[in-house]
């Protein structure tokens, strides 16, 4: 619990729009007995949706049946894996690539996709000046419209 508690309070603290997978736990319960059995990753999920939304920003969850797994994130060529493999070299541009990371991208990408699709958020036309102190490559976009259930939020801090 302090554990799900101190990541999802870092990944909320980090980002102003936060995207996660979601991973079908029930089904990996089935699959994997006791490895996923406390529901860890649901847990870390619903902690971050809760504090990033309580400081204005936005959750969002891809869909189940989205592929992010293999996807390269230079070219998007999809390569099938097995559990094993960690790491993957591109067929087609051959980016060589640790799975997880390039899962990451995948899933961030089809984030923005879905928020700027639902109107959500539009990609920033100018960087912040900010941009060059973070020394990280930041993305920026503009909030279009706030996300469902943000005026519970504001009712509930007034
Ligand atoms: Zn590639």
């Amino acid at each position: 619990m302090d554990f799900a508690h101190k990541t999802a309070h870092r990944i909320a603290n980090e980002s102003d729009i936060v995207v996660f997978e979601d991973l079908n736990v029930a089904g990996m319960q089935r699959f994997n007995g006791k490895m996923v059995a406390d529901n860890i990753m649901g847990l870390i999920s619903g902690l971050t949706r809760y504090k990033v939304e309580l400081r204005g920003g936005i959750h969002h969850e891809i869909g189940r049946f989205e592929r992010t797994t293999g996807v390269c994130s230079s070219c998007g060529q999809h390569h099938k894996l097995t559990l094993k493999d960690r790491y993957f070299t591109c067929t087609r541009c051959g980016l060589a690539s640790d799975r997880d990371y390039s899962s990451a991208i995948a899933v961030e990408r089809k984030g923005e996709l879905d928020l700027m699709a639902n109107g959500t958020v539009v990609r920033a036309s100018k960087s912040p000046n900010t941009q060059q102190k973070l020394g990280v490559k930041t993305k920026v976009f503009a909030l279009v419209k706030l996300p469902l259930g943000s005026e519970e939020i504001d009712k509930a801090a007034d």
